[in-house]
C-alpha cells in the first residue's frame, strides 16, 4: 500500500489481510506503545518503521552462504533478501573448482577461511551443505561469531544458546499439505 502511494491503514484494512479481528491488531499493537490515532488508523511509513524496530529488522545485517551448490546458487541469485536488509556478502566452499568462481558477482572463498566472518562484521550464515557436512559447518561458524544460522541441510544441528537456529525443509512443508487438503 506504501508503494501505491497511500499514506493511511485502518485497523480493519490491516485485519482483512490477516484475517484476524480488527481489536486484535490493535491489542497487539498496543502492547509496543499503539502507534495508531482514533479515526485515521495508522501511518504506513511510520508503521512499518515500528514493526521492522519491533523484529530488529531496523539494522542491515550481512550473511554468509556456505555451499555453493544447487540450492548455494540459487539462493545467491535471490534478490529478495535486501527488502529485509540483508546483505549476502560472502559464499564459501570446500570444492577447488568452486572456490575462485564467481556467482552473481561474489567470489567463492575456501570454506576454510571461514574464521574471517568476525572480522568482517557478518552475523548471519546459511548452511546449503550435503548433511554430513553440516555439524561440522555450524560448529565452525559459532567459532567464527556467527550469531544466526538459516540451515537447509536435512538433519538438526545442535549449537550454544548464544546462537539461533532455524532449520527449513521444503520436503517436510510439503508433507503437511495433504493433511489440510479437501478430500474429494
Ligand atoms: P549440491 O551437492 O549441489 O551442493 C552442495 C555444495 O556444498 C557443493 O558445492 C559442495 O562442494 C559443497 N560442500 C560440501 N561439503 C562442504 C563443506 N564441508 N564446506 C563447504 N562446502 C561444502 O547440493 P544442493 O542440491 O545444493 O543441496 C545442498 C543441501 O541443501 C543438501 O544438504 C540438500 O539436502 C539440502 N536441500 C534442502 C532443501 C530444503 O528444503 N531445506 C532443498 C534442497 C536441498
Amino acid at each position: 500500500m506504501s508503494e501505491q502511494g497511500q499514506q493511511n491503514i485502518s485497523s480493519r484494512n490491516l485485519a482483512d489481510f490477516v484475517s484476524v479481528n480488527p481489536c486484535q491488531i490493535r491489542k497487539d499493537f498496543s502492547y509496543f506503545g499503539g502507534f495508531g490515532t482514533r479515526g485515521v488508523g495508522y501511518k504506513i511509513e511510520e508503521l512499518i518503521r515500528q514493526i521492522k524496530k519491533i523484529l530488529k529488522l531496523d539494522v542491515a545485517h550481512k550473511a554468509a552462504l556456505i555451499g555453493v551448490g544447487n540450492l548455494g546458487s540459487a539462493i545467491l541469485a535471490h534478490p529478495g533478501f535486501r527488502a529485509y536488509g540483508f546483505d549476502i556478502a560472502a559464499a564459501f566452499d570446500s570444492d577447488p573448482k568452486k572456490i575462485g568462481r564467481r556467482v552473481k558477482d561474489i567470489m567463492v572463498e575456501d570454506v576454510s577461511n571461514l574464521g574471517a566472518l568476525k572480522r568482517r562484521k557478518i552475523d548471519l550464515a546459511i548452511i546449503a551443505v550435503p548433511r554430513d557436512a553440516a555439524q561440522q559447518t555450524a560448529d565452525a561458524l559459532v567459532r567464527a561469531n556467527v550469531k544466526g544460522i538459516l540451515n537447509f541441510s536435512p538433519c538438526y544441528v545442535t549449537v550454544p544458546k548464544k546462537v539461533k537456529v532455524i532449520s527449513l525443509d521444503i520436503a517436510m512443508d510439503l508433507a503437511r499439505l495433504p493433511y489440510y487438503m479437501p478430500t474429494s
